[in-house]
């Protein structure tokens, strides 16, 4: 499959990743299929789309056209069926290995053999997510940032049977769409969640010990390391739970004490102060 072949690309998911996933695509000019459980949820996600397109607008960084035109190269369904004839497609499905299985073995099933099936997973491993297809060589990791519109980064992830021809045509897409692909071998938490995770982890150590307050951690490595974002205040963007997640696979697949979750993320994750969305995490957002 060449760059050039992809006209339609099916994104399954559309959640916070999924529909950001699916808008940078139909913004880059491509049809997008995208799908959810219920049609009630892939329009929600539209919706979000909707939004984000009216900001650009506003800040002229689009037209009225554009966003209308990106609008019209959306078709939201809850019928995986409905991927049958994409060119190219992504998962964004709830992070469990289980819920990936199921949609990896659907897709295999239903779209054209030449087609990559890639996944935005940030911590499940691409080695076996292949495994649930019969192309592991087409599976591939293709993991996007919060928020996808804004964020340049595409951490591409190459699992063991993973193709050059795979990786490559990733690596063209993304570039297409606007981003800068840096392609990594699978390994627990790929090279972005490896190396932030254990710094997130150590702040909220820091903050059990008692050794400073929210503010004055976050604001050490702001001004310090010149972060955009204390490590507290990331931790709440990305959810407690997921940084409790990720850090266990860690834990778990390099079987290394070092990434043992702090006792206290443990405790904020049990009594649901799970960050920004929850409305209450190492900060209070009511
Ligand atoms: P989310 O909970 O916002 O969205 C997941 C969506 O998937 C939900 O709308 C859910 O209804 C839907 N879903 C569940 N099963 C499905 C199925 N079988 N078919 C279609 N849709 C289904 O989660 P998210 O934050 O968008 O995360 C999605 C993926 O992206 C995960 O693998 C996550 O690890 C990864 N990721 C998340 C972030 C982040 O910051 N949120 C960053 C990078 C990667």
């Amino acid at each position: 499959m060449k760059l050039e072949d992809i006209r339609k690309v099916g994104v399954v998911g559309a959640g916070t990743m999924g529909n950001g996933i699916a808008q940078v695509c139909a913004m880059t000019g491509y049809q997008v299929v995208m799908r959810d459980v219920t049609l009630e949820l892939a329009e929600r996600g539209l919706n979000t789309i909707s939004k984000s397109l009216d900001r650009m607008t506003k800040k002229g960084a689009i037209s009225a056209e554009e966003k209308k035109a990106t609008l019209s190269r959306l078709q939201l369904t809850e019928k995986l069926e409905d991927l049958k004839d994409v060119d190219f497609a992504i998962e964004a499905v709830t992070e469990n290995t289980g819920v990936k299985e199921g949609v990896f073995k659907t897709l295999d099933d239903l779209c054209r053999p030449q087609i990559v099936l890639a996944s935005n997973t940030s911590s499940i491993s691409i080695t076996k997510i292949a495994t649930f297809t019969k192309r592991p060589s087409q599976v591939i990791g293709m993991h996007f940032m919060n928020p996808v519109p804004v964020m340049k980064l595409v951490e591409i992830i190459e699992g063991l049977q993973t193709s050059k021809e795979t990786s490559a045509l990733v690596v063209k897409l993304s570039e297409k769409l606007g981003k800068v692909p840096v392609v990594i071998k699978d390994s627990p938490g790929f090279v972005s969640n490896r190396v932030l995770m254990p710094m997130i982890n150590e702040a909220i150590f820091a903050l059990y010990e008692g050794v400073g307050s929210p503010e004055a951690i976050d604001t050490i490595m702001k001004l310090g390391a010149n972060h955009p974002m204390g490590p507290l205040s990331l931790a709440d963007l990305i959810g407690l739970d997921t940084c409790l997640y990720i850090l266990q696979v860690m834990y778990d697949s390099f079987g290394d004490p070092k990434y043992r979750p702090c006792p206290l993320l443990v405790k904020m994750v049990d009594a649901g102060y799970l960050g920004r969305k929850a409305g209450k995490g190492f900060y209070d957002y009511s």
